[in-house]
């Protein structure tokens, strides 16, 4: 394990955050350290992987209790992954169901057949605005991929030559080493186990058989997606050698912040603020949705720090369950200056209210008044 840091700190998460919250946090600072976001930035890595060191921990229920009793003492002989050596990538496979593959888009990497190697996967990176989460969205996206030289058609070899048997392993792809009791077969490391070698290699490939070019994708972002989730583009990835599978595309989504909206699942949270004279006597204001302005009449009496629930007008679930709700709270705000005009109406306002003391008022000054008489004591 790397030097000391606080697990509760680095995911910027209280002790009784529950199991959700930690996934969230975790998701959102992954996110943000991402090496693909920070190239070349030292610091980023680091927070990227006590991040994820830190969510191993706390997103697993025994270590979390071992952790929070004993600290990391309490986690020696606990199976922990080794984050300093991983890349991101790796990083990302390990905590699958936080990046939500898996459940939706059919994530399933594998089939380690024999024949002629798959092509690498590939990942990139997507940013979407709050509003496309809504309404869904499409992104043409240009990615550089390996696909088979068309001169050679994968072999590698010159127009007119072929690869040959490979002299070290006589074809079979395999070596054996050492003698005696302790003998080891191995890949042939002339021919990479291919059995083959080129002699006269491919000029536009050089003998690689594979070409470097860039290609245009489209990707369709569904409705109700996260900033973390990934859509796998099944076979848009490298292309593999002759007769073997292409990768895949991982479009890694990105959420930018929303100036107006905090996210929370699906629910949507903004800040409206109103006059005291609007709060008191109650009225329409205009509130924003991601559709546009919808008017909310607030009833009078209002208080400052209410909170107003728009049902059904959050975003769309990911899994077509019912939409988000928006939660608008209202914030009253007090005027810093006033015409003498205005001063006079709320002298005249504060003259009438004293006759008549609001309930919240009344009990503060009954409290107050058996404060003092108990000489500060309960
Ligand atoms: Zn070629
Ligand atoms: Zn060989």
């Amino acid at each position: 394990m790397s030097d000391e840091f606080d697990y509760y700190e680095v995911l910027g998460v209280d002790r009784n955050a529950s199991v959700d919250d930690i996934k969230r946090a975790y998701r959102k600072r992954a996110m943000q350290y991402h090496p693909d976001r920070n190239p070349g930035n030292a610091e980023a890595e680091k927070r990227f992987k006590q991040c994820a060191e830190a969510y191993e921990v706390l997103g697993d229920a025994e270590k979390k209790s071992r952790y929070d009793q004993y600290g990391r003492a309490g986690l020696r002989g606990s199976p922990m992954h080794d984050f300093s050596h991983a890349d991101a990538g790796d990083i990302f496979d390990m905590f699958r169901d936080v990046f939500g593959m898996g459940d939706l888009f059919g994530f399933g990497e594998g089939q380690h057949s024999r024949g002629p190697a798959r092509g690498q996967s590939l990942r990139a990176m997507v940013q979407i605005r709050l509003r496309e989460v809504a309404t869904g969205a499409t992104r043409t996206l240009e990615v550089k991929r390996l696909e088979l030289c068309s001169t050679c058609g994968g072999s590698g070899a010159k127009a007119g030559t072929k690869p040959v048997q490979c002299k070290m392993c006589g074809g079979q792809g395999k070596v054996q080493r050492g003698g005696g009791f302790f003998r080891m077969i191995t890949e042939c490391p002339q021919c990479g186990g291919r059995g083959t070698v080129i002699a006269d290699p491919c000029p536009d490939c050089r003998g690689h058989g594979r070409r470097p070019q860039r290609k245009t994708i489209e990707v369709s972002i569904p409705p109700g997606i996260h900033s973390g989730q990934q859509i796998r583009l099944s076979g848009q990835g490298d292309a593999g050698e002759p007769g073997g599978p292409r990768g895949d595309l991982f479009v890694v989504i990105d959420v930018a912040d929303d100036p107006m909206f905090e996210r929370d699942g699906n629910n949507l949270f903004c800040r409206v603020p109103i006059g005291f004279a609007q709060a008191a006597l109650g009225g329409d204001v205009e509130v924003p949705t991601l559709t546009g302005p919808y008017t909310l009449t607030l009833s009078a009496g209002t208080q400052s720090g209410e909170v107003i629930r728009l049902s059904g007008k959050g975003l769309p679930d990911l899994h077509g369950h019912r939409s988000g709700d928006i939660l608008v709270q209202v914030i009253v705000e007090v005027p810093r200056k006033l015409t003498s005009r205005q001063k006079e109406l709320l002298r005249e306002y504060a003259e009438s209210e004293g006759k008549s003391v609001l309930p919240e008022r009344k009990g503060f000054l009954e409290r107050l008044a058996k404060y003092f008489a108990n000489g500060g004591k309960q």
